[in-house]
């Protein structure tokens, strides 16, 4: 399988060639801690499942291709994947993230790693002339989300990577919204890339994982290395249902956007809802940097309800087919109030949810089941 081929195949082969034991098509699930030694010190590439698992590596070398990167490195959960990068700093090292950076991540910054010496920063990312006054002198990281959550702010990856380089910092872009297959930060100057691949990448709403990719020997070694050291390595089974996730990433996507697109023209002109966010539409401040940063605008909607909190949560209980529940990127439709449930936990989060938001995460069901259930639990 060469690394030219389409997204769409290279999601299907790139890391799943057939088992060369037995033939199987799909990449086993290798249940084991340990593998046999031929002799003492001489293995056959797996020693001890920390370290090395024959599922994990497949899911790695498939997921860093989806990416076009050289190196991937698979984690328990996107947490866990985040929270690797930040180990490869040290004491004084600053955090440059936008402000309204996922309310997790501003959680394992500003709480966790600010207890060891990490200091952070949290600004607009939106204005790159703004940004660039605005940098402080000490910045070893720039973190970065496009769309974010749950506001779907669009930022320019290839100028605030240019930013950050002339400053002598590294970029992290956090590529669960749009993933690989609408947005590919590799190639528009990230350093890492990392994913919740909780979300579409395994697509299915059954396994919680995390992914980090780099072209760079140096911080892959690193990254390796704070990998097998600190060990928040995924279980084969979990590799096993990402694998199989995967292959389907870009016929999904392709249903979630078309679905959202509709759905955020509905809401558009319903007189109950006040604003629609979403980056598919010319209203969006970030609109001309997604037409050109992404193949489309993503399966993420959120609205403002006109009469306010209490009719934002009412609508939020109101739905069948969207369920209620945090989480996004799988095949059924959620809805959720972000103000109480994903960012109640991020109090002190420097950018707050608006209390009347409402977020959606479009399904692939049919567009007129979905419709017919906003309908009716917009009254
Ligand atoms: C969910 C999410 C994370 C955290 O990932 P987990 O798999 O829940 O640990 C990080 N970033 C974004 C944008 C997310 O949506």
């Amino acid at each position: 399988m060469t690394s030219s081929a389409a997204f769409e195949t290279r999601a299907i082969h790139v890391g799943q060639e057939p088992d060369p034991v037995t033939g199987a098509v799909t990449v086993p699930i290798y249940q084991t801690s340990t593998y046999e030694q031929d002799g003492v010190g001489k293995h056959r590439g797996f020693e001890y499942s920390r370290t090395q698992n024959p599922t994990r590596q497949a899911l790695e070398r498939a997921l860093a291709g989806l990416e076009q990167a050289r190196h991937g490195f698979s984690f328990a959960s996107g947490m866990a994947a985040e929270d690797a990068i930040l180990r490869t700093l040290a004491p004084g090292d600053r955090v440059l993230m936008a402000n309204d950076a996922y309310g997790g991540t501003f959680r394992l910054i500003s709480k966790v790693w600010s207890r060891v010496g990490i200091t952070w920063t949290a600004l607009p990312f939106h204005d790159i002339a703004a940004l660039d006054s605005a940098w402080p002198n000490d910045v070893k990281l720039v973190w970065m989300e496009s769309p974010t959550n749950p506001l779907l702010n669009v930022f320019d990856i290839t100028a605030i990577s240019a930013l950050a380089h002339a400053k002598g910092a590294r970029v992290v872009v956090d590529n669960t919204f749009a993933t690989p297959y609408l947005q590919q930060p590799m190639n528009m100057g990230a350093d890492y890339v990392v994913h919740s691949v909780t979300k579409y990448l395994g697509g299915h709403s059954d396994v919680v994982g995390g992914f980090v990719a780099t072209n760079d020997h140096e911080l892959a070694a690193d990254l390796g290395f704070v990998q097998n050291s600190a060990g928040a390595v995924p279980a084969p089974m979990d590799c096993f249902l990402l694998l199989r996730g995967i292959k389907t990433l870009a016929v999904r996507m392709d249903r979630h956007c078309e679905n959202a697109a509709v759905i955020a023209d509905f809401l558009l002109s319903h007189p109950r809802v006040s604003r629609v966010l979403y980056p598919g539409l010319e209203s969006h401040p970030g609109y001309e940097i997604a037409q050109r940063q992404m193949l489309a605008p993503g399966g993420i909607v959120s609205f403002q309800m006109a009469d306010g909190a209490e009719a934002a949560k009412a609508v939020a209980e109101r739905t069948e087919l969207f369920i209620l529940a945090e989480s996004l990127g799988a095949v059924e439709s959620l809805i959720e109030h972000p103000g109480v449930m994903t960012h109640a936990s991020v109090a002190g989060s420097p950018l707050q949810v608006p209390d009347d938001l409402v977020r959606l995460s479009v399904g692939i069901e049919h567009i007129d089941d979905l419709l017919a259930d906003l309908k009716r639990a917009l009254g």
